[in-house]
């Protein structure tokens, strides 16, 4: 019954401890009679009860398939959502029946708690039950294609609205995506591989006298396009570990890379897309900020999907741009600041990525190697350490000047040709290169990974 009451032992469930807390008064409590709690009339829980309540679950669809008893009674459902004992199950249902709140009026003119209704847990909330952000980004997706570029205002306003609720969303989701990187945490080192032609001997060389510049971000005039960076805006792009440093580049079995790892000196903030199935707990359906954050996980998982989606030879660039201005508004529009972001890997199982912005992609110089004559040459036959190894030997006579690096340069990005090379200035660095770090690889075999599903030639009915 409405006036009947419940005590804070009751009750377990914290979203509501608190109202009985401030509002109750020590009286006889309807379910154990006892009258040494605050107690509260059931009346003032009920829209709390029902919101939690049609978070989770709806009516069994009426025009489902099969025509078997499906889902639970409102006393099971609420029994599974709740742990409340089985008493004040009954009480509760009982009171929901006889008053129908009704703030979430049912669909197919039934009463919404009945007896007589069976109740099924909704599609996944963080899939489908909450898409009004997937709608946001979908809009501005369309928007900065081919409406406007170069940030209109109506699309960071979209950006704004979206990632507005990550810095509001509840600590259990802010604490997952939003993830500190560098010294003291569990991320210290990221790793950036490339491919080398082992018999180049010139070319191996021309990288390893100096990996801390030919391993980091290219400078901005050779910048290319890519899914979070557009074109002369410099990113570093690494994983953190060398395998999957290796799957990114996609190489044919036979051929090499040189994989190198470089420390992260300072610490960074960074969007954490890379771990949300496992790790995220589930909101209480009770939690007054229950739809705004799952809303926003719903979304952060699609543009988590979109990010980690392979590239594609027939992707164009305007597949990037989207994810580009989301880029380019966690580094210059949001408050705070994002440094970079985590993200899965499409080609290595439980592989995870980074990409790290203009502002925190520059790798500290640690100067060319100096000398002369240098030879690359493979130890694997008389080394005394059992696994071999390449060796890079040379000559301690230096003559300055000698080894000038020409660029070779693309024809679309010759207008950036002059621009400063401003990525590099101290202020954006984070990263050095760890001496000795440098490790061929040589692929012998790659795995393929697929799924198989079988086909089903049916006829199918007229109108069905
Ligand atoms: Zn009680």
């Amino acid at each position: 019954m409405i006036d009947d009451t419940i005590c804070t032992s009751c009750n377990k469930i914290p979203e509501l401890q608190g109202r009985i807390e401030a509002e109750g008064v020590r009286q006889s409590c309807s379910v154990c009679r006892q009258d040494q709690q605050k107690a509260i009339a059931l009346e003032h829980l009920l829209e709390q009860i029902d919101k939690g309540f049609t978070n989770v679950y709806g009516h069994v669809d009426s025009n489902a398939f099969t025509e078997e008893e499906e889902g639970d009674d409102l006393e099971e459902a609420l029994d599974s959502l709740t742990g409340w004992d089985s008493a004040v199950t009954k009480l509760i249902a009982e009171t929901l029946c006889e008053s129908e709140p009704g703030y979430n009026p049912s669909k197919d003119g039934e009463p919404f708690y009945s007896e007589a209704q069976n109740y099924v847990k909704l599609p996944d909330e963080y899939d489908s039950g909450n898409d009004e952000l997937g709608a946001s980004w979908d809009k501005f997706k369309l928007g900065i294609k081919h409406e406007a570029r170069f940030f209109p205002e109506s699309s960071i306003n979209e950006l704004r609205e979206i990632f507005g609720n990550l810095e509001n969303a509840h600590g259990s989701i802010r604490d997952v995506i939003i993830r500190s990187i560098g010294p003291g945490t569990d991320i210290s080192a990221v790793f950036r591989a490339r491919e080398i032609d082992i018999n180049n001997k010139k070319s191996v060389i021309k990288l390893l006298k100096n990996p801390a510049d030919k391993f980091g971000a290219p400078p901005p005039r050779r910048a290319r396009a890519n899914r979070l960076n557009p074109t002369g805006i410099r990113a570093f792009y690494g994983s953190l570990d060398p395998m999957t440093c290796l799957a990114e580049l996609r190489l044919p079995i036979g051929s090499s890379a040189i994989v190198v790892s470089f420390n992260i000196t300072r610490k960074l903030r960074l969007l954490d897309v890379a771990h949300l199935p496992t790790t995220v707990k589930r909101l209480s359906p009770f939690h007054p900020n229950y739809v705004r954050s799952h809303q926003f996980l719903s979304f952060i998982r699609q543009f988590s999907f979109e990010i980690s989606s392979p590239i594609l030879p027939k992707d164009t660039h305007l597949d990037y741009i989207a994810t580009q201005a989301v880029a380019e508004y966690l580094a210059h529009h949001h408050s705070p600041a994002f440094d970079g972001i985590l993200y899965n890997s499409s080609q290595e199982g439980d592989g995870i990525n980074i990409v790290l912005f203009q502002h925190a992609c520059a790798v500290e110089s640690s100067g060319e190697l100096k000398g002369s004559n240098y030879k690359f040459y493979d130890e694997t036959d008389f080394d005394d350490d059992d696994r071999g190894g390449y060796h890079i030997g040379y000559m301690l006579s230096y003559k300055p000047g000698s080894d000038q690096e020409v660029y070779e340069t693309d024809e679309d990005l010759k207008f950036l040709t002059d621009a400063p090379d401003s990525g590099k200035s101290p202020q954006n660095q984070a990263l050095q290169y760890i001496e000795g770090s440098a490790t061929v690889y040589n692929v012998e075999r790659v795995v393929y990974s697929a799924n198989s599903l079988p086909i089903k030639v049916v006829p199918i009915k007229n109108g069905a």
